[in-house]
């Protein structure tokens, strides 16, 4: 029967890669619960809600009833697209524009209420793998399988760099490696939901694995 798998960890650790391939060869729905954070932030940073440096964040809790977040499977992807108030925003919420702002949206304690619920909804026939920094600890505590990945900063700065490099984003690696750093220090020190392995969680560090060998290791984590 099926089962829920959660996968954790820092920014950048190819969670998603994983989660994807696993979810496709089970024929489970993946959930980007990050998505989900960065589509947030995409919606303040277009409604003038964060500026240069501030962040109007009484202002977007006001809000927070007008975001509807949605997914859609895309034929061609092989994977499902995230939607703002039905405009297709998967290539927008990958910048390092968002990024930079991402962590500091995902402090605020009601928008993780509102996600969290959501993602909740979507996994309750199972049958679901989902990645974020919460879900083995917070979003489904009960998960047959929970899965905490790692990987050093500078492997993951660099795997995100090519990645942006290769949309034509230009960016510096130093500016990539600062952006990952700082994430996981927001995202370990928040007072809400803080990034940590569940007690129950295995933990891989990917930083010498290939992205077959990670499958390989879920894969057998998911028969045992
Ligand atoms: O997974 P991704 O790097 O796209 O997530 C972007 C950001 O969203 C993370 O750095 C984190 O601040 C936040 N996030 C979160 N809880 C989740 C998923 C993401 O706080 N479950």
């Amino acid at each position: 029967s099926k089962i829920t798998i959660a996968i954790d960890g820092f920014s950048s650790t190819g969670k998603s890669t994983v989660a994807k391939q696993i979810a496709k060869h089970l024929g489970y729905v993946y959930v980007d619960s990050g998505a989900m954070y960065r589509a947030v932030t995409y919606y303040a940073m277009q409604n003038g809600l964060i500026g240069d440096n501030d962040f109007n964040k009484e202002a977007l809790i006001y809000q927070l009833p007008k975001i509807n977040i949605s997914f859609k499977f895309n034929e061609s992807l092989g994977f499902a697209e995230v939607y703002l108030n039905d405009e297709n925003i998967e290539k927008q919420i990958r910048t390092l524009e968002v990024s930079n702002f991402v962590s500091q949206v995902a402090t605020v304690s009601e928008v993780r209420e509102q996600l969290v619920k959501q993602q909740q909804k979507m996994g309750q026939d199972k049958g679901v793998v989902m990645d974020g920094r919460d879900i083995g600890t917070v979003v489904f505590p009960n998960a047959e399988l929970k899965i905490f990945m790692t990987a050093s900063a500078e492997t993951r700065a660099k795997r995100r760099y090519n990645e942006l490099i290769e949309r034509d984003d230009d960016v510096a690696y130093k500016d990539v490696l600062k952006n990952v750093q700082n994430r996981d220090y927001i995202d370990s020190n928040r007072e809400d939901s803080p990034l940590i392995k569940a007690d129950d969680a295995i933990e891989i560090d990917n930083s010498d694995l290939s992205l077959d060998e990670q499958f390989e290791k879920v894969l057998q984590l998911v028969r045992m």
